[in-house]
């Protein structure tokens, strides 16, 4: 399915991710330390906005370009992978529903990594059901005022600025809601704590306050009241690159776990001599390359313009699965060195556990991927 520019394009990537990212994955994720020296490195490689158009100051590549990035980069260290995904979901909505001057003021300098962005959907009573949000935009002379809060946002600590999804029309259920770009420097603006996760540490993770915001007019994203459907047709694309970045987590762990298997040696022989553990390990290359397949082929639809609304769940549903339980394999297949800190199956597992969650939930995936199978 892989192009040789394709190909290219992974080797790429993966060297960068051995030399400069894997060797230093464990020292990030014990001192939840946010990687801006990488970051700095990657916007230099044209690691941000995969897709974004080159007129616009992204790589101009493919969404199957992106799911092959976004696995490099997770095999090396998921955080990393996951705020080359953060830049991807904020540059596609920029490049499909940006104005000039918001793409001026915005894409360009977060594609040079000058301008750290968040995007911020959840609220305390709105996680799976976006239909909740409280956080309202009422109409000013002027503009907009915005009040309310955001929850578990990835770079609230540490954003330059924000895609809020805010309530413009009480009675109009979720066609009353719009998109917001928010500087961090308003008069407003606030930060809650950041938070301490079980996994992908290094990526940043805590609540932002908005209160009495004034937003001029041209900060708002897209048309009024569109921003539910705006928000959850980026997040398609935002699915896959959730489901590369959880192939590449049992990537490691499937490499670390055959290495381990051939060199620890039990009654006499290397424990990669046992069937039984080599049929783990057989499952988990199965079912590895079953979930990345399952991602390019929901890249490649979206890249020939089809519909990727059921594929991208299933991958993203697919891949978090099989990274959770394979990742868990390999802990078991290094035995109590698996559990201790330190190891690198022992962090894989955890940074496995969130692609379970963010993104839409596995609940939620499957419950799309019916609702299109039952569509009329
Ligand atoms: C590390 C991290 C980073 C995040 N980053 C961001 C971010 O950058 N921006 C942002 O906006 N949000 C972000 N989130 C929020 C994330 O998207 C939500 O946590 C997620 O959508 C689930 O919402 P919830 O946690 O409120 O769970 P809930 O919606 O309360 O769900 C709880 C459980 O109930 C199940 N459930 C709920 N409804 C149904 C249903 N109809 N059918 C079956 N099961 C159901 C869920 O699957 C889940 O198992 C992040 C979260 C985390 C932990």
């Amino acid at each position: 399915m892989l192009t040789g520019q394709h190909a290219e394009v992974r080797d790429l990537v993966r060297r960068f991710a051995d030399a400069e990212i894997r060797p230093v994955a464990a020292e990030l994720d014990e001192a939840e330390r946010f990687p801006a020296d990488i970051f700095a490195r990657m916007a230099e490689l044209g690691l941000f906005g995969i897709t974004v158009p080159a007129e616009h100051g992204g790589a101009g590549m493919d969404v199957l370009s992106y799911a092959v990035v976004m696995e490099e980069l997770s095999r090396g260290y998921a955080s990393i992978a996951d705020q080359c995904g953060l830049l991807e979901l904020l540059g596609t909505l920029l490049i499909a529903h940006g104005t000039p001057a918001q793409r001026e003021k915005y894409l360009r300098p977060m594609l040079r990594g000058e301008a750290r962005p968040a995007y911020g959907i959840t609220e305390a009573d709105a996680g799976s059901d976006v239909s909740g949000i409280r956080t309202t935009a009422t109409r000013t002379p002027d503009g907009w005022r915005l009040d309310g809060g955001k929850l578990w946002i990835h770079n609230a600590p540490v954003c330059d600025f924000v895609a809020v999804l805010a309530r413009t029309d009480k009675e109009a259920g979720r066609r009353g809601m719009s998109i917001f770009l928010v500087d961090a420097s308003a008069p407003g603006f606030a930060r809650g704590k950041k938070e301490h996760k079980m996994g992908q540490r290094a990526s940043q993770v805590g609540a932002l306050h908005f209160d009495g915001i004034a937003l001029p007019r041209e900060a708002m994203l897209g048309p009024e009241g569109r921003g539910f459907h705006i928000m959850m047709s980026v997040l398609e694309k935002g699915r896959i690159g959730i489901a590369a970045l959880a192939v590449g987590i049992a990537q490691a762990g499937l490499e670390a776990a055959v290495d381990y298997a051939k060199q620890r040696k039990q009654f006499g022989r290397p424990i990669a001599d046992n069937q039984g553990l080599q049929w783990m390990l057989a499952d988990m290359a199965k079912d590895l390359q079953a979930a990345r397949l399952l991602t390019w082929d929901a890249a490649a639809r979206m890249d020939r313009g089809e519909s990727a609304t059921a594929a991208s769940s299933m991958a993203k549903c697919f891949a978090g699965d099989m990274a959770v339980a394979h990742t868990g394999n390999a802990v078991q297949i290094f035995g109590g060195s698996g559990y201790i800190r330190g190891f690198e199956v022992e962090r894989l597992y955890r940074d496995a556990k969130i692609c379970q969650i963010y993104e839409g939930t596995q609940q939620i995936q499957r419950t799309i991927i019916a609702r299109e199978l039952l569509r009329g």
